[in-house]
């Protein structure tokens, strides 16, 4: 076992250049590591360059410079291992609409090199909700179940490392579910390392234990998710007055703001203001105080933090 998944360095991709076409700096030097056995997000707006780095991991797109590490095994020096470690859920829907999905999961395994008496197309078709179409012809399949198969395709040589290209984006909650508890279990279960990139922040805040945040071919940000949302030092103080609160709460730093139901919501950095001093203002202007809670920031917060202005 090896303490790190996927080791990135230096790595760079320049698209285009040649002729006509402009040179595109799509990764502009990045260092990643990322663990064994954990769930990593990868995240960034459009056009940042995440399908770029899950694409040269997975050794469908030839990096310009740079050194991947994939399960101990350097991309270059062992290129049969590395691709051995990974299987990669590409973000488009690219299959041949001809072959059935039990017949695109032989396909796959007969590419990776999966002994006959290995394959567990069966078992894979299982997982994927897919049994009982496994003879039907991939152009006859909602998009939903060309997704699930693209999963179970990245699964057939039982790889340690398992990337999700925006799996869920356009998909119906069902299927998300689905895709997720899958996913889940692969990592509980198996130990399995999962990487994913996702619009959906919720999706990143409830799945990943760790996430980078990249933003035009730079990583802006790395850390456990937690720390990533502590980070953030907005905060949200939410007090339910005991009666009416005739006078508001004033100091500096805070801004307050009557809800509906009566409540009022102090607006606050706690880089600038301790939530004791927000307190005593309230007590200040004569309101009592029946119930106080606080609203933590989101991955949303943080990440238009970090992505804006750059
Ligand atoms: P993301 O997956 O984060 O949306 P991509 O890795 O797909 O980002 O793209 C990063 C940048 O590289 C974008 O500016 C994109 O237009 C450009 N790009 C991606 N693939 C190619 C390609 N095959 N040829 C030229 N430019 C590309
Ligand atoms: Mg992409």
């Amino acid at each position: 076992m090896t303490q790190d998944a996927i080791r990135i360095e230096g790595l760079r991709k320049t698209y285009g250049g040649t002729g006509r076409t402009p040179a595109k700096e799509a990764l502009k030097g990045v260092d990643l590591t990322i663990p064994a056995g954990s769930v990593f997000g990868l995240l960034g707006p459009n056009g940042a360059g995440k399908s770029t780095l899950i694409n040269i991991m997975a050794g469908l797109v030839v990096k310009t410079a740079g050194k991947v590490t994939i399960w101990g095994f350097d991309q270059d020096r062992n290129p049969r291992q590395s691709r051995a470690a990974i299987g990669v859920m590409p973000q488009e829907l690219n299959l041949d609409p001809f072959f059935t999905p039990r017949g695109a999961l032989e396909v796959q395994a007969g590419l990776y090199g999966v002994p006959k008496s290995q394959r567990r197309s069966d078992e894979i078709l299982k997982m994927i909700g897919l049994e009982d179409k496994a003879e039907a012809y991939a152009r006859t399949l909602s998009g939903g179940m060309r997704r699930r198969l693209l999963l179970g395709k990245a699964l057939v040589h039982d790889p340690q490392v398992l990337v999700l290209d925006e799996p869920t984006a356009g998909v119906d909650i069902e299927l998300r579910q689905m895709l997720w508890n899958n996913v889940r279990r692969l990592n509980r279960e198996r130990g399995m390392t999962i990487i994913l990139t996702t619009h959906y922040l919720e999706e990143a805040e409830e799945m990943c234990d760790e996430i980078a945040i990249i933003n035009k071919g730079e990583v802006v940000a790395r850390d456990s998710t937690d720390n990533l949302l502590n980070h953030l030092d907005a905060r949200t103080m939410i007090i339910q007055p005991d009666g009416d609160a005739a006078q508001l709460p004033q100091a500096p730093g805070v801004e307050v703001v009557r809800r509906e139901d009566g409540a009022l919501a102090l607006n606050y950095r706690s880089g600038q203001i301790a939530a004791d001093d927000v307190l005593q203002a309230v007590r200040d202007a004569g309101i009592r105080i029946r119930d106080v809670r606080t609203e933590q920031a989101d991955l949303e917060d943080v990440f238009l933090e970090l992505t804006r202005s750059r």
